[in-house]
């Protein structure tokens, strides 16, 4: 059977790799709804390459331009309602999750509510809602599926076995592009710096989530509500090499393990063939001798505290992640920006975590009114630092 896809956010890093999958599989799978934000010429060529059968671009201007430039019969839809229509479109099997940040939630709970089963990218939507997504996927019999390496790792080692064996999952990290700098070098280092990843080939925004290991953070939340394990029972190790994409420990003490070159298309593949096993991709293979050695270490929660921000947001629950999420879109758009410089980053979101009165089992609405406070204050925080150094 040929799986129909929709991707929100074909135009970017994780949407193109899709697209490559789909198109060495077009036996397997067919693209009926892609989403792009402003990047028009690429939407083209993707429609002309893929026809899908529906479209979302941000506004209604780019609408008419992209009408303009297409030959293709396809129906183009606006902004959030836009996305969320994609997300849920009538023929659609798999929903492809690649936008960055919170503008993922409300389309994937549209996505769930129309039972489309959701291969996530957007970690950002557990993050800040894990328990109403989690509610809604198993109301509506929808799989989450995860994309993000170290959860497909996870996922990937958990075929056949029983999740309550799980007695601790260790989620490795490459440790970003700053892993081996001192807090003093850091003051200094710019977006230029850190997005010079060492092994992977990501958006903007990730990447620097990858310098100060706040993506480390959320993939700790992504882990606690994919795989329902407890914080205390998740661990990061640092493993520069990025070639085990993670591991889980068993109750008898048996380790399993998923390894691989650094690439997407993997992990993409995997989530949007689920529950059919392994298709060909024609990827460089992995080569231990190349490496040699593998080598791992404990983060350093002195000079990346955002990890830490994570594991202390995730257990209180609340409104807490929603804020811990606002404020680092907040801070880290704003040090792409060159406006604020990389240390402050983790302070705005220190000090707006410090000034939320959380909610405890939030609804949605609740969670979006969190999420707007957070903008607004860390907004201000940086604000006036920056008049304080003027
Ligand atoms: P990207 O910046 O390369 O692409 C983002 C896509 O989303 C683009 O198509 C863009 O047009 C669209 N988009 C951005 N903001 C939007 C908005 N507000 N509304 C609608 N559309 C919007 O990002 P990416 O690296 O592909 O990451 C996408 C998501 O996948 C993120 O949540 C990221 O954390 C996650 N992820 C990425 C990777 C990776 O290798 N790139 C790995 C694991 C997880
Ligand atoms: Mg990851």
């Amino acid at each position: 059977m040929v799986k129909n896809i929709s991707i929100l956010g074909s135009t970017g890093s994780i949407g193109t790799a899709a697209l490559d999958v789909i198109s060495r599989h077009s036996d397997k799978f067919n693209v009926v709804g892609l989403t792009a934000y402003s990047n028009i010429s690429k939407l083209v060529e993707q429609i002309h390459e893929y026809s899908p059968e529906i479209v979302c671009v941000q506004s209604n201007d780019l609408a008419i331009e992209l009408r303009k430039q297409i030959s293709k019969e396809v129906e183009i839809v606006i902004g959030e309602e836009g996305l969320c229509n994609v997300a849920s479109y009538s023929k659609t099997d798999v929903t492809l999750t690649a936008v960055v940040g919170i503008a993922g939630l409300k389309p994937t709970i549209e996505a769930l509510k129309a039972k489309k089963d959701i291969a996530l990218a957007n970690k950002e939507t557990l993050v800040v809602a894990g328990q109403l997504i989690k509610q809604l996927a198993k109301e509506n019999n929808c799989r989450l599926l995860p994309v993000d390496s170290e959860h497909s790792a996870i996922f990937q080692c958990l075929n056949g076995e029983n999740a309550k064996s799980i007695s601790k999952i260790i989620v490795t990290a490459s440790g970003g592009a700053f892993r081996d700098k001192t807090r003093e070098e850091m003051k200094s280092l710019n977006v230029d710096d850190a997005l010079k990843h060492p092994n992977w080939s990501m958006g903007d925004k990730v990447t620097v989530d990858c310098a100060t290991l706040m993506n480390k953070g959320f993939e700790v939340m992504e882990a606690h509500w994919f795989f329902d394990v407890p914080y205390d029972d998740i661990e990061v190790l640092i493993h520069k090499e990025s070639v085990i994409h993670s591991l889980i420990e068993f109750n008898d003490g048996s380790v399993l393990a998923q390894l691989g070159v650094p690439d997407m298309r993997g992990p993409i593949q995997y989530a949007l063939n689920y529950p059919n096993g392994r298709l060909d991709l024609p990827i460089k293979k992995l080569d231990l001798l190349e490496f040699g050695k593998l080598h791992f270490e404990a983060p350093d929660n002195k000079r990346f505290p955002c990890l830490q921000f994570a594991y202390e947001v995730g257990k209180q629950g609340g409104t807490y992640p929603a804020v811990l999420n606002a404020a680092n879109e907040v801070a880290n758009e704003l040090f792409r920006k060159r406006v604020i410089d990389f240390l402050e980053i983790e302070k705005t979101i220190r000090t707006t975590l410090d000034a939320h009165d959380s909610i405890n089992d939030p609804n949605l609405e609740q969670i979006l009114q969190a999420n707007e406070w957070a903008r607004k204050y860390s907004f201000q925080v940086i604000e006036n630092q920056l008049k304080s150094k003027i």
